[in-house]
C-alpha cells in the first residue's frame, strides 16, 4: 500500500498541509507558503527517512499563495530535476506572480480601503517565491505515473478557484483535494472560502456521487457542522460526512446573501462598515472576523455569491 506523509505547513496562525507520497517516483502534493519548503516540509520528511531531493513530482492543487508558495524552493532542493505539476486554469499564478496581485483586486481589494492595498499586496509577495515555469499543465482526465504501479488521475474540481483539482489515487480512491472542499469553513475565518460558487457546488457535488473518495486529504483544518476543527485527513464515512457538510453550508449562504442582498438592491450598499455592503449577512451568519487581515475569506465569497446572482 502507497504512504502518505501529511506535513503541516504553519506560517503565521494559519496551517496549510502538504502531502508526500512515497511511490517509486515519490511526489508531494502542495509545497505551503516560502518559508515552508526548509521550515516545515524538510523537517518533517527527515522524521521519516525521506530527503526533499528524492522528490520526482510536485502537484499543485491550485494557484493561491498558500499551496505553491514553497515549490521553488522544493524545486530548487531537487536539483531543479522534479516536474512541476498545475491545472492549467491556475498556471498563470505560478509563471507570473503579478496574477495574485489582479486577483486580489478583483476577488477582495475593492471592498477594502485602498490604503490597505499595498500592505495586503506585499504580505501575499512574501509568502510565494519567485516565478517558476511549470513543466506539466494537467486538464480533467489527464494521469500521471509515479512509476511502478502507482498513478494518479487529474479531476478537475474549480470553484474554490477557477483552475482547483484534485489528484485522485488510482485503485485506492485516496483523493488529494486540498480547498476544492471547503465544510464550513476555515479554522479561523469560519466561512469557506468560494471564488465560483456555482462550479464548487457541481465540483463537491461530484466528488460525492461520482468519485466518492476512501481517503480525502483537505488544505486546512476546516470547521464541521457541529463548528469542531476537523483534521484535515478523513476516510470512511467522515468523507462523504465533510462533502455533504459543505454543500449543505454552501446552500446556507447561497440561501442568504439572496435574500439579503434582493431586499437591500433599493438602498445604496454601505461601504462605510467594516464589512462594505455585506453587513447584515456577517450579522445573520455570525462572522465576526477582521476583513483587513489576509486572506478575507469573506469578501472573496460574499464577491463569488453576488456575482452568482447576476
Ligand atoms: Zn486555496
Amino acid at each position: 500500500m502507497v504512504k502518505v506523509i501529511p506535513i503541516e505547513c504553519k506560517f503565521g496562525p494559519i496551517s496549510a498541509w502538504a502531502y508526500y507520497i512515497d511511490a517509486p517516483e515519490p511526489a508531494l502534493v502542495d509545497t505551503g507558503v516560502a518559508s515552508s519548503a526548509i521550515g516545515a516540509i524538510e523537517p518533517t520528511l527527515a522524521e521519516h527517512g525521506v530527503k526533499m531531493e528524492d522528490i520526482r513530482w510536485i502537484l499543485l492543487t491550485h494557484g493561491h499563495v498558500d499551496h505553491l508558495g514553497g515549490a521553488r524552493a522544493v524545486w530548487e532542493r531537487t536539483g531543479q530535476r522534479a516536474e512541476i505539476v498545475i491545472p492549467k486554469k491556475d498556471a498563470d499564478l505560478l509563471r507570473n506572480r503579478n496574477t495574485h496581485i489582479t486577483d486580489y483586486k478583483q476577488l477582495q481589494g475593492k471592498f477594502v480601503d485602498p490604503e490597505l492595498h499595498e500592505k495586503h499586496i506585499s504580505m501575499m509577495l512574501n509568502d510565494i517565491s519567485e516565478d517558476l515555469e511549470p513543466t506539466l499543465e494537467v486538464v480533467d482526465g489527464d494521469q500521471i505515473s509515479l512509476g511502478g504501479d502507482v498513478s494518479i488521475t487529474v479531476v478537475e474540481t474549480p470553484g474554490h478557484s477557477i483552475g482547483s483539482v484534485t489528484f485522485v489515487l488510482d485503485g485506492l480512491n485516496w483523493a488529494f483535494a486540498a480547498d476544492a472542499v471547503q465544510m464550513y469553513g476555515g479554522e479561523r475565518s469560519g466561512i469557506p472560502t468560494i471564488e465560483y460558487p456555482t462550479l464548487y457546488r457541481k465540483s463537491v457535488q461530484h466528488l460525492l456521487k461520482v468519485v466518492r473518495p476512501k481517503r480525502l486529504y483537505l488544505g486546512h483544518p476546516f470547521r464541521n457542522a457541529r463548528d469542531e476543527v476537523v483534521i484535515p485527513q478523513l476516510e470512511g464515512d467522515a468523507v462523504s460526512a465533510a462533502l455533504q457538510e459543505s454543500l449543505d453550508m454552501d446552500a446556507r449562504l447561497a440561501g442568504i446573501v439572496k435574500r439579503h442582498l434582493s431586499e437591500n438592491q433599493e438602498k445604496p450598499a454601505n461601504s462605510d462598515g467594516l464589512y462594505g455592503p455585506f453587513g447584515s449577512i456577517a450579522e445573520e451568519i455570525g462572522y465576526t472576523g477582521d476583513p483587513r487581515n489576509l486572506p478575507c475569506a469573506f469578501f472573496v465569497t460574499m464577491n463569488g455569491y453576488q456575482k452568482e446572482l447576476k
